[in-house]
């Protein structure tokens, strides 16, 4: 049973703000929601200098939702402009001020999807959520055994829930295993990505990370980071695919989403990556990202929105 006390107010269902403990659904609803349902992650981070809280790249978010949904056959009943529109209600509704985590979520009206155009239903909700840029933390990561899914097997470029199976698969692996995160290799034994994040490395100065068609999810994060490497800190990027020992042989490394923001991985396989420490180019993303993303005298105003 979820805490009452910790959650806000509202959410949002189906153009309405309804009250958290009235949101209610017919158990039959669940049947075949988990086939075919897609969601989004999206994170608020608050300024402390104007006490306002900043929607990172929501509109952008909103537009992979709606990429999301039509893939999985849905007709949504809003667009990704109104849907920005609509979160931006919510989280002023339920007063955010503070770092949040929101996410959409959409699925079927009757289970799974068989045809184009079927109706759906939406839901956003938002909860509080700690970063962890600038707390030093490093992770380890192990290659996965299970291999990435494919886009023809099943599209990792769009947020369907049942994606994430193979996700849930390779992380408790690499926890049992002893290690903090799992590297997906796809179906041509490259680099694919995190079971939760891209995957960037660093070599003799350049970022490197695997191209959109690698078997990863079209990471909003991902762009930006490209961007941010080239126009703020001069860094030339590659994105091509990535061998295995390239892990093993790279100077840094990072994991990189809107949840896992940018984290370190100091060593793969047991293999230390660089020196075993924040490599110094990641330091430097982890802080401008920090300031891009809390709006603190940072470029990149279009890439927030003020709640
Ligand atoms: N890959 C996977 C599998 C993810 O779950 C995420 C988190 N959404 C990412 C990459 C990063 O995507 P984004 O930057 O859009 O959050």
């Amino acid at each position: 049973m979820s805490n009452a006390s910790a959650n806000p107010k509202y959410l949002w269902s189906d153009g309405n703000l309804v009250e958290w403990e009235k949101a209610i659904v017919h158990i039959t609803d669940l049947e075949w929601v988990g086939t075919s349902s897609v969601f989004e992650g999206i994170k608020t981070y608050r300024n402390p200098e104007d006490d306002r809280s900043y929607i990172f790249r929501l509109e952008d978010h909103m537009r992979r939702f709606d990429d999301s949904m039509r893939l999985m056959g849905m007709k949504p009943k809003w667009n990704a402009q109104q849907l920005t529109e609509e979160v931006l209600k919510l989280t002023r509704a339920n007063g955010v001020k503070d770092d949040q985590y929101i996410r959409p979520f959409a699925y079927l009206d009757h289970g799974s999807a068989t045809e184009l155009d079927r109706s759906s239903h939406i839901l956003i909700t938002n909860k509080p959520f700690k970063s962890t840029l600038k707390t030093g933390r490093v992770t380890s990561a192990a290659i996965s055994s299970w291999t990435r899914i494919s886009d023809n097997v099943m599209p990792p470029r769009v947020k369907a829930e049942a994606n994430y199976r193979n996700s849930q698969l390779a992380f408790s692996e690499a926890r049992r295993n002893g290690y903090d995160e799992a590297i997906l290799l796809n179906d041509r034994h490259t680099v694919a990505e995190g079971a939760w994040a891209c995957v960037m490395i660093v070599k003799r100065g350049r970022v490197i990370t695997p191209p959109v068609t690698a078997g990863v999810l079209e990471s909003i994060t991902r762009y930006a980071m490209l961007q941010m490497f080239e126009e703020q800190l001069g860094t030339k990027c590659e994105e091509r695919e990535i061998d295995r020992t390239e892990l093993y042989l790279a100077d840094e490394m990072f994991l990189c989403g809107t949840g896992y923001e940018v984290t370190p991985v100091t060593s793969v396989d047991r293999f230390t990556v660089g020196d075993g420490q924040i490599g110094p180019l990641t330091a430097r993303m982890i802080d401008l990202y920090h300031d891009v993303v809390r709006g603190l005298d940072a470029p990149y105003d279009a890439w927030r929105m003020a709640i």
